[in-house]
């Protein structure tokens, strides 16, 4: 077959759209006709088990073959290398896995034998490398990848899918979120306007998502899931059921068989109301039995349970009801599973989506999107908007967040926000970009730390530093910080160090909610010491440069209401904090009554009034992490 497309030049490269999945990958393409298709290997296989195996003989394999490896070389064949994509090694060490990691930052490397060791990058770049060549041999030509990610990826995840597209040689187009990918394969583009959940159940991870059709725009309202449920727990429970009181007193060796065994009664259930399993265990013991799928769905329940109720929070997410949902899409195997279509539409009160092939439908999806960003249909109607899985901000003084691109914005998207500095003389700002709910920067995440360092010494509000945010159609974010008086300009675009999963979305997500009014609190408390913070030095320089200007007992006075703020401050009462310093500021107001006037005096006399300026009071200061030496040595330049 290769040798005829050597013979037919003229075969025009075709785009292709990749689903790379924890547990199955596989390439698509648009017919000429305009039909989506899969492309098949000689057995006339379209999923390629996610599975990468380094032989001892330096070969790579990929595929099934690899999974059946996987059992007798565990360390060297690699399962479900999606979990760690974008993932920094400390993620990776605290997950069960039986490989062998080098080193313990930055990218994770794992050994496989004679000193060579692998990423994920290079991994999942094997899976791709393998459906491009399929594509190759059938197509001739491969003419731009879309790829699919979950629509919960972070930036990190989202950069090491591409670049694994690039060291498997593909031209990335764009990655596709799966949902939006599932919902083009239905054509639901075509409707123009409605609300469609997608509902994904894999082998090993469960993915919920409002996507909302606005005009024929796409945009995902919310996602939900759980990284670590999926047809496997099924098994795990059939598992159970089968083994009946022997459960308990299995092998490793044993229970893995009976669950591999399970798997297949699993999806004999899906056609059938009763399957007699009878199951050969290592070391010669039998199971024989006879399941209902009333019993598997018995045992199944709780799991089904867990996905409703990430499904209903995905809704809630939305701000929507299940009422408002017009057509559900169901993708992933394990919904091939009748129970979980009941329970689907009982939820929903309609039957969902399941014409197109569940393990099919996210690659047709992409492949249809590859169609139209290479201009092969003539339509290029369909823009796709994604969302923010997290919140994108900066520190601020005290530690304090600052929100600039909030959770669930679709992307692209850009925003600005204008920040100060804090203390005068401050001739460099550092800037700390973190993702996350929570109110204070040390409970986010962080994602990059940069410094703008070169303006020139000002008084405390007098810069101003714009930083704007760009999160680009692939989710990966640029910020840039651009000081406007000086023009002096930093930028950076976030990189892939660390990594982080769905799951710790969740858990950063619940961290919000059950921390909310504390956190609120806590912020509160510490933009009120911030602002007494700076009330106080304030005072005490002006204090003790115009001492002249104070009139007979105002000095006394002053204290007392420095000494009541100083004294707030240190408590834990932000309502307290924001009453002393409003008595401070309205003791102190005659003598700088009397400041400003003499500044304006001196003023009209040539001199500057900028140590009184104050047009950015309102903005937030950012604080100088400079070493003091710099600061001071400018300072004293300008003198
Ligand atoms: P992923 O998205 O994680 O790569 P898939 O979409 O390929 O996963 O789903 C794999 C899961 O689907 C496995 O647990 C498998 O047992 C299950 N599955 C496949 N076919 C059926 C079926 N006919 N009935 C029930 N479950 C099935
Ligand atoms: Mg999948």
């Amino acid at each position: 077959m290769a040798l005829l497309q050597i013979l037919d030049p003229g075969a025009k490269p075709k785009p292709i759209g990749i689903d790379l999945g924890t547990t199955h990958s596989l390439v698509a393409y648009v017919t000429a006709t305009g039909e989506p298709v899969t492309l098949a290997d000689c057995d006339n296989e379209t999923l390629v088990p996610s599975a990468v195996r380094y032989a001892p003989d330096g070969s790579v394999v990929v595929g099934k073959q690899a999974l059946d490896a996987a059992a007798h070389a565990p360390a060297e064949t690699f399962l479900s290398i999606k979990r760690f994509m974008g993932r920094g090694s400390a993620d990776v060490a605290k997950e069960p896995h039986p490989y062998k990691l080098v080193g313990t930052d930055g990218a994770p490397r794992f050994e496989v034998g004679a000193g060579r060791a692998v990423t994920p990058v290079e991994v999942s770049a094997e899976i791709l490398r393998e459906l491009r060549n399929r594509a190759l041999d059938e197509l001739g030509g491969v003419g731009g990848a879309v790829i699919t990610v979950p629509a919960y990826f972070d930036d990190a995840q989202r950069q090491a899918t591409k670049d694994a597209g690039k060291l498997a040689g593909l031209d990335v187009l764009r990655l596709l979120n799966e949902p939006t990918a599932a919902a083009l394969a239905y054509g639901l583009d075509a409707k123009k306007n409605g609300t469609f959940v997608v509902y994904d159940l894999g082998g090993g991870t469960f993915d919920v998502t409002v996507l909302v059709l606005d005009d024929g725009v796409f945009q995902v309202k919310s996602t939900g899931g759980d990284s670590h449920l999926g047809g496997d727990d099924m098994d795990r429970a059939l598992a159970e059921l089968l083994a009946g009181d022997a459960a308990a007193n299995l092998t490793t060796d044993s229970r893995r068989a009976l669950e591999l065994a399970a798997r297949q009664v699993k999806h004999a259930l899906s056609e059938r109301d009763n399957v007699n399993a009878d199951i050969e265990l290592p070391g010669g013991a039998r199971v024989t039995r006879t399941v209902s799928r009333t019993d598997f769905e018995q045992a199944i329940a709780p799991l089904l349970d867990r996905t409703l109720k990430a499904a209903r929070r995905a809704l809630r997410d939305a701000k929507l009801g299940a009422a408002d949902v017009d057509g559900v899409i169901l993708v992933g195997g394990a919904t091939r599973t009748p129970a979980v279509r009941r329970a689907v539409a009982e939820l929903f009160g309609k039957e969902p989506l399941t014409s197109i092939d569940p393990d099919r439908v996210v690659a047709l999806g992409a492949a249809v999107q590859a169609d139209i960003l290479a201009g092969e249909t003539g339509r290029d109607d369909v823009l796709l908007l994604d969302v923010l899985p997290l919140s994108l901000g900066v520190e601020t003084m005290g530690g304090v967040v600052e929100r600039i691109l909030p959770r669930n914005t679709p992307i692209p998207a850009a925003a600005a926000q204008v920040f100060t500095t804090y203390a005068d003389q401050q001739t460099g700002f550092e800037l700390h970009v973190v993702q996350g709910e929570r109110e204070l920067a040390a409970d986010c995440r962080s994602l990059a730390k940069f410094t703008l360092r070169g303006i020139p010494p000002m008084s405390a509000g007098m810069a101003r530093l714009e930083v704007r945010f760009e999160v680009d159609a692939n989710g990966i974010l640029h910020v840039s910080a651009k000081e406007q008086r000086t023009g002096i300009e930093q930028s950076v675009d976030v990189e892939p160090t660390y990594g982080l999963g769905d799951d710790e979305i969740e858990r950063m997500l619940l961290d919000a909610y059950e921390h909310g009014e504390d956190d609120v609190k806590k912020r509160a408390l510490t933009e009120q010491r911030v602002e007494a913070a700076r009330i106080l030095d304030a005072t005490r320089a002006a204090l003790r440069t115009d001492a002249t200007l104070l009139e007979p007992g105002e000095r006394e006075l002053i204290d007392k209401h420095v000494v009541a703020l100083e004294m707030a401050a240190a408590g834990e009462d932000h309502h307290a904090v924001a009453r002393a310093i409003e008595s401070l500021d309205h003791a102190i107001k005659p003598f700088a009554g009397r400041r400003m006037d003499r500044a304006f005096r001196e003023a009209l006399r040539g001199r500057d009034l900028g140590g009184l300026e104050s047009e950015t009071a309102h903005a937030k200061g950012i604080e100088s992490h400079l070493p003091q030496g710099e600061r001071d040595g400018r300072t004293q330049v300008e003198k």
